[in-house]
């Protein structure tokens, strides 16, 4: 028997009427070899609000080919909806996220199933290794962004991982049980964990269209990433409550001197004196801050953990 049966491919379209036919014409030549592993196909195409003709396009597709499947939105609600939406539908034991604008080479697949059915995988990512062909203010804040949240986030989130992956249905099954409203897919991937192999590759250009993320927002998005997966910032307030502290404490005792060797000291006591009372304010917005972090992890309502394997 075939552990996997079913491959979906999950594809998030917003105004894609151009790139949908081509993608979809190039991702069908994988067909043969999985018709060849007794692995059948499944495209879910996501229409995220499209305002052309992306809807139309895909119902074309589904009059030629019955494993056509459209799930098509009542307006627009992000890459990230769409993604959930499409791995919801997915009833493939195996499912691969892809965008529609060919960046995601269709080639890939072959070795990706690869890594999955023989060497034991639990999902297969992709990241590119450079970012040829984007302007280089983004690339540099993207840098920048991975960077950061390396440092301020415990879950693992990958530089250039792109949400081109191949998952089981138990890694599927984990990232549908992150109920949170404010998804960051890339965060989510990293947070569930499973044995994960990733393949590189140099970026690609769209085929068609134009790229859907304006600098402003992917740069609205890489928040949404820093907030939903760091409560970092929330300790902020107690640090600079504490820095206040110590810098009225230095006034305390530079005006204590000043005062012994008969100089007027009357402005450093007032520094000091506001120094303190801001210090003592941020200090108690660090613990309000404190318990909302917590508040905000629980009110995610995450699994406690997810189990690999068991006997
Ligand atoms: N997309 C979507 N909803 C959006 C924005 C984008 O479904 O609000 C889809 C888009 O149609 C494409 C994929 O997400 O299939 C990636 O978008 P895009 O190529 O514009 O992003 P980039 O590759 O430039 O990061
Ligand atoms: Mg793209």
């Amino acid at each position: 028997m075939n552990k996997f049966s079913k491959l979906s491919i999950v594809v998030p379209c917003f105004n894609e009427e151009e790139s949908v036919p081509l993608f979809y014409a190039e991702t069908i030549k994988q067909d043969e070899f999985f018709k060849s592993k007794n692995v059948e196909l499944e495209f879910i195409f996501v229409n995220d609000g499209s305002r052309d003709k992306t809807v139309e396009v895909v119902k074309a597709l589904h009059e030629k080919d019955e494993r056509v499947h459209l799930i098509s939105f009542s307006r627009n609600f992000g890459k990230e909806a769409a993604i959930y939406a499409g791995l919801e539908k997915a009833k493939g034991e195996l499912v691969v996220l892809m965008d529609a604008d060919l960046q995601d080479p269709p080639a890939l697949l072959p070795q990706m199933y690869t890594h999955i059915a023989e060497e034991g995988y639990d999902a297969v990512g992709s990241r590119r290794v450079n970012r040829a062909g984007e302007p280089p203010i983004r690339s540099w804040f993207a840098r920048r962004f991975y960077g950061l949240m390396r440092k301020i986030s415990k879950t693992e989130i990958v530089d250039g991982a792109r949400d081109y992956r191949m998952m089981t249905r138990k890694v599927v099954d984990a990232i549908l049980s992150m109920k949170e409203y404010n998804r960051f897919s890339k965060g989510i991937f990293g947070w569930v964990g499973f044995k994960t192999k990733w393949l590189e590759y140099e970026n690609i250009n769209r085929v068609a269209g134009e790229t859907k993320w304006s600098f402003w927002k992917l740069f609205l998005y890489s928040l949404d990433g820093i907030m939903a997966f760091s409560t970092a910032p929330l300790a902020i307030p107690i640090v600079m409550g504490i820095l206040f502290c110590i810098a009225a404490f230095v006034l305390l005792i530079i005006s204590i001197v000043r005062a012994a060797l008969g100089f007027p000291v009357f402005v450093l006591v007032l520094s000091c004196v506001i120094s303190f009372a801001a210090g003592v304010i941020l200090g108690c917005m660090g613990i309000v801050a404190m318990y909302i972090s917590k508040l905000y992890l629980e009110s995610k309502n995450r699994p406690i953990y997810l189990v690999d394997e068991e006997f």
